[in-house]
C-alpha cells in the first residue's frame, strides 16, 4: 500500500481499505478479473505493445557488424548494445553507461511518472496484450470466467483451463528461449537446440527453470509482480513530485460522488435538484484496474499507469454526455490549479547529470584502445639458464581485438638488444572482431644483457591494420654474485 509518510499528507486521499487490493483481509489471494476497456489509450497501447513484442523477440537474433544487436553475456563478460561492444576491461565505461541509464529512468519517471510500467514493461506488455487476450478468447470475458471459476467443476471449465495452460506453456517456452538468447547469443542457443539434450543438459535445465518461472508469472503471479515484487514501484515515491505526470481522478469535479439514474442527472443539469459530482460511482474504473485499486482513493503505489481506468471512465462520461477526463493524465499541481512545470530544479539537475554521464561515456569510448594487451608470466619456473648461454623467460601475451574488423598480429623483441623470441604456435596470430587470444612466448635473453637479476624487456606488437603497441615486462635471471 501507499507510503503515506513519504508521499506527505497532501499527496494522497485516505483509502478506506488498508490492505493490499490483491489480498483478502484474511491474507488469501484475491483473483483479479479486470475487464477490458476499449478506448483511445488502449488502441495506442496495443500498437506500442505489439511493436515491443516484435522487438523483444527479434533483438537477440538481429546482427549488427557481425554481432548481436543486444547481448548480455555475463559468463564471458562480453556485452553488445546496438553496435557498441563492451569487454571485461571496460568496467568504467559500463559503470558510466549504467549510471547514465539509471539517471535517465529517474528523469523520465520524474517527468512522465510510471510511463514505463504502463506502456513498455515486458510484464505489462505480455500480460495485457498476449496472455490476457488469449485467456479471454479461450475462457470468455471476465464476468463469465469469474462465474465459471466460482461454480462447480464442470467438463467445460476443465477443458478450457487445460487448453489455456497448454497455450500459456507454449508461449512461455518461446519467451524463455528469447530471454536466454539475450544472455548467451542466438548462435549458441541455436546450436544447443539442435544438439541432443544429454550433451546440453545445463541448457535444458536452465530453459526448463526459466519456462517454469515465466509460466508461473503470467499464469498465476500476474499483478503481484508489480504490487509486491518489483522494486521500481517502491522507489516511486522518491522519484515522483507534484509536477510528475500521473493517472489521477479529479476529486474537484467528481465529488460528491453518487449513484443516480439518467433521469436524476437530467434534472440536475436543469437545476431542478441539487447537483452532485460527475462521478456516478459506477465502479467501471475499479473493475478494469489490473491491480484492483480504486484510483479515486488517490495516488497509490499499485497504480502501474496502464490508463485502463481513463478509457473506462471516458466511456461512462460519453454515455452521460459529460466531458471526458474525470480520470486523466495530469499532475498533482495541475489538479490543484497550479501550472505543471516541466523545467524544475530536479529535472534540470538530472538532465545535466545525464549529459555529463553520456559525454564522459562518449569520451572514454572514443579514446578506448583498438587492442587490449596484457603481458604476464606463464605458469612454471620464472627463468631457466640454457646451455647456449641464453636465459629463458616464458611469457603469456593476452591480446583482444576491440575493433569491428578481423586482424592479425606479430610479436617481436626490441630490448634487451639481441633477445630472441620463440612463439608457441603459429605467427602471425589471427584475431576475429572482439576475439581474445593468449600466446605463449619463450624469451631468450643473452646472458650479458642481464647485469643483475632482472632487466626491462620491451616488445613490439604489430597488427595488420598498421597499429603498433610496445608493452614492457620485467625479465628475470640468476644472481651471479652468489
Ligand atoms: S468510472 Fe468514472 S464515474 Fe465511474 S466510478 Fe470511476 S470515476 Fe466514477
Ligand atoms: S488505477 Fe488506473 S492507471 Fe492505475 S493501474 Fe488501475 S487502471 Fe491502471
Amino acid at each position: 500500500m501507499i507510503d503515506k509518510e513519504a508521499l506527505g499528507p497532501s499527496r494522497i486521499l485516505e483509502s478506506p481499505v488498508d490492505v493490499l487490493t490483491t489480498l483478502h483481509s484474511d491474507g488469501k489471494r484475491k483473483w483479479m478479473y479486470p475487464t477490458e476497456s476499449k478506448g483511445r489509450y488502449l488502441s495506442k497501447r496495443r500498437i506500442v505493445a505489439w511493436v515491443l513484442v516484435v522487438l523483444y523477440l527479434i533483438l537477440p537474433i538481429l546482427q549488427l557488424a557481425g554481432r548481436p544487436v543486444v547481448l548480455l553475456d555475463f559468463v564471458h563478460r562480453e556485452f553488445a548494445l546496438f553496435g557498441l561492444v563492451f569487454y571485461p576491461t571496460d568496467t568504467i565505461l559500463m559503470m558510466i553507461f549504467m549510471v547514465g541509464v539509471m539517471l535517465s529512468i529517474v528523469l523520465v519517471t520524474a517527468l512522465l511518472g510510471r510511463v514505463w510500467c504502463g506502456w513498455s514493461c515486458p510484464q505489462t506488455v505480455y500480460l495485457e496484450f498476449v496472455f490476457r487476450p488469449l485467456e479471454r478468447l479461450i475462457e470468455g470475458p471476465e464476468h463469465v470466467r469469474k462465474r465459471r471459476n466460482e461454480g462447480p467443476r464442470t467438463l467445460d471449465r476443465l477443458w478450457r483451463k487445460a487448453a489455456k495452460q497448454v497455450v500459456f506453456l507454449v508461449i512461455s517456452i518461446l519467451l524463455s528461449h528469447t530471454f536466454i538468447a539475450y544472455f548467451v547469443g542466438w548462435t549458441s542457443l541455436n546450436s544447443w537446440l539442435q544438439g541432443p539434450p544429454a550433451e546440453n543438459w545445463g541448457f535444458f535445465l536452465l530453459t526448463t527453470i526459466v519456462t517454469g518461472l515465466v509460466w508461473f508469472d503470467f499464469a498465476y503471479f500476474r499483478e503481484q509482480m508489480c504490487t509486491i515484487a518489483c522494486p521500481y514501484a517502491r522507489m516511486q515515491s522518491i522519484m515522483l513530485d507534484r509536477d510528475s505526470l500521473i493517472v489521477s481522478y479529479d476529486p474537484g469535479r467528481g465529488e460528491p460522488r453518487a449513484k443516480r439514474s439518467k433521469k436524476a442527472l437530467l434534472e440536475e443539469s436543469k437545476g431542478l435538484i441539487e447537483s452532485k459530482g460527475d462521478c456516478i460511482d459506477c465502479y467501471a474504473c475499479v473493475r478494469t484496474c489490473p491491480t484492483g485499486i480504486d484510483i479515486r482513493d488517490g495516488l497509490q503505489m499499485e497504480c502501474v499507469t496502464c490508463t485502463q481506468c481513463i478509457d473506462a471512465c471516458d466511456h461512462i462520461m460519453d454515455n452521460l454526455a459529460k466531458p471526458r477526463g474525470l480520470i486523466r493524465y495530469t499532475s498533482e499541481n495541475q489538479l490543484e490549479g497550479i501550472k505543471t512545470k516541466l523545467i524544475r530544479p530536479r529535472s534540470v539537475i538530472y538532465a545535466m547529470l545525464i549529459i555529463l554521464m553520456f559525454s564522459a561515456f562518449t569520451f572514454v569510448l572514443t579514446s578506448r584502445d583498438s587492442y587490449d594487451i596484457n603481458v604476464g608470466r606463464a605458469v612454471g619456473e620464472p627463468f631457466a639458464e640454457l646451455q647456449d648461454g641464453h636465459i629463458s623467460n616464458r611469457l603469456r601475451f593476452r591480446v583482444r581485438n576491440q575493433t569491428a574488423n578481423e586482424s592479425t598480429f606479430e610479436i617481436t623483441s626490441i630490448e634487451p638488444i639481441g633477445t630472441q623470441l620463440r612463439i608457441v604456435g603459429t605467427s602471425p596470430v589471427e584475431l576475429l572482431p572482439g576475439e581474445m587470444k593468449r600466446v605463449e612466448v619463450w624469451v631468450l635473453i643473452p646472458k650479458e644483457a642481464l647485469s643483475s637479476t632482472s632487466v626491462e624487456g620491451k616488445f613490439r606488437i604489430t597488427f595488420s591494420d598498421g597499429h603498433v603497441d610496445e608493452p614492457s615486462f620485467v625479465l628475470l635471471g640468476p644472481n651471479h654474485n652468489q
